[in-house]
């Protein structure tokens, strides 16, 4: 008799794995289909390894820091190896824990790479063998984009980066977003030269301006060489170089990386064989209870293309468990509040609405703006990064729409601030708060 699960899993990231540890824990037979390793790109090559790559980056800023506030610092050099010797320990940790828990929820593990025969079943192409469950989830996350050029293939992706031992001194990294920024602050800490290549005039477009604007002229000040409004044409590789050939000039690096986006990872799943619909940008379309067009498909994550952060993920997981399951609970998932960082230096952290989602919403708004030099950096001749506060809030009820601070410890700072952020939060709310003195957020509920 063939065997039948109540639920397959495909994807053991964020989302597949939450999913799934819950449901077999809730006495259902589940089994987790995984083609590379456990944990997804957010452990094995994204989040994790790249906040211990920004952590072993800002050393550089604090050594100065040091400096300044009057010890002598010996020369200091940074070891790559070590480095990644280190993050792979760590990421080789975290993938074990994985396998535990998922083992101890009672999960079966199937390391090979899934894709659909009907909305019931799917094949596995090492095991050359079909699997069959009542219902089938799909975490397949995300893969990065490569540009549709001649020589892309001479650029390496953010997951390809992440396994690399050794590193050249030059390094140009092309895109605009989050991931962009955040490889070129960390490799310029870690003493790298660094190129920044980018389409438009202006960076990190999806959030609003103040943001973008502020962190471009923070990577010019670190001496990122930014080439902005330019679109690679071709890359050619010679025996040293990388060539690349843009609309401008011609650049030639030692390392190429693309960071130029992510697609819905949807190609080798073999979608026909369901009902499953896709959006323009591959994204599985789904309900509020993640269910695909196909009535036994669910999707959660990146595949979604929803808001695509690990927390976004596994609450997705967690919400689409409770309604499988049928537990009644009062948990959901605004997208409009998830807060979010940019590991920069400084860091940016923001909730809520932007200006630009705000004008494009036709919600009337109005800001608080500050922008200060911190304490901290007071004796600075020429002054380092200022902290910059920004509330935007509706007129009649003073709601708060949106925050944003760039600045030291930012991401903690939201971390903390999206708590009270879900409940509503008025500025009466902030003007009541007695700061904590003397600090830089204290300028949140002095601002008003
Ligand atoms: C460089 C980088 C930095 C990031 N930094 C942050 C951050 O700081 N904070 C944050 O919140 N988010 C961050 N993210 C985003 C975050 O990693 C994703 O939102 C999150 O991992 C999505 O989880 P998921 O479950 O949807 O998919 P994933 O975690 O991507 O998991 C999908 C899994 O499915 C597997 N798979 C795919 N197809 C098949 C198949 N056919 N058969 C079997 N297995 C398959 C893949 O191998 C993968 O393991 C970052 C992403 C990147 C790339």
């Amino acid at each position: 008799m063939k065997k039948q699960y109540d639920y397959i899993v495909v994807g053991a990231g964020s989302g597949g794995v939450r999913f799934a540890r819950l449901m077999a824990s809730h006495g259902k037979k589940v089994c987790i289909v995984e083609n590379n390793r456990i944990g997804g790109t957010c452990v094995i090559r994204g989040c994790v390894p790249k906040k211990l790559y920004v952590y072993a980056s800002n050393f550089n800023d604090h050594l100065t820091d040091a400096k300044i506030f009057g010890w002598s610092v010996a020369k200091s050099k940074h070891k790559w190896k070590s480095l990644v010797e280190k993050k792979n320990r760590e990421i080789a940790r975290l993938n074990k824990i994985y396998i535990k828990n998922l083992n101890k929820a009672g999960v079966d593990i199937i390391h090979d790479h899934g894709s659909f025969v009907s909305s019931n079943s799917l094949f596995l192409k090492k095991k050359r063998k079909i699997i069959y469950s009542k219902k089938i989830i799909i975490a397949t996350g995300s893969i990065p984009n490569y540009p549709n050029i001649p020589g892309s293939e001479y650029g390496i992706s953010s997951d390809i980066f992440f396994e690399l031992k050794k590193i050249p001194k030059k390094i140009s990294i092309v895109g605009s977003g989050y991931i962009a920024l955040e490889f070129a602050f960390l490799l310029k800490n870690l003493n790298y030269d660094v190129d920044l290549i980018f389409r438009k005039k202006t960076i990190l477009n999806e959030f609003d301006k103040d943001i973008g604007s502020r962190v471009l002229n923070y990577a010019i000040k670190k001496g990122i060489k930014v080439f902005s409004e330019t679109s690679l044409k071709k890359i050619k590789k010679t025996a040293k170089k990388t060539i690349i050939l843009t609309n401008k000039k011609i650049i030639k690096t030692d390392l190429l990386i693309y960071a130029i986006g992510r697609t819905p990872n949807v190609q080798s799943l073999n979608l026909k064989n369901t009902k499953v619909i896709l959006d323009k940008n591959y994204a599985i379309k789904v309900n509020k209870n993640s269910r695909s067009k196909d009535k036994n498909i669910y999707a959660i994550g990146d595949v979604t293309n929803r808001k695509n952060l690990t927390p976004v993920a596994i609450r997705e997981a967690i919400i689409l468990y409770n309604f499988l399951s049928g537990q009644k609970t009062n948990l959901k998932l605004d997208y409009n509040k998830v807060a979010s960082a940019i590991f920069t230096q400084p860091e940016v952290g923001s909730i809520g609405y932007g200006e630009n989602d705000l004008k494009k919403l036709n919600i009337k708004y109005k800001v608080l703006i500050t922008e200060f030099n911190p304490l901290k950096y007071s004796f600075y001749k020429n002054k380092k990064s200022k902290v910059f506060i920004k509330i935007m809030y509706e007129p009649s009820s003073e709601k708060v729409l949106g925050i944003i601070y760039i600045g030291e410890s930012a991401a903690e700072i939201i971390q903390s601030l999206a708590i009270i952020f879900q409940k509503n939060l008025y500025l009466d709310d902030l003007k009541q708060t007695i700061p904590v003195h003397p600090t830089s957020s204290e300028e949140l509920v002095t601002i008003i």
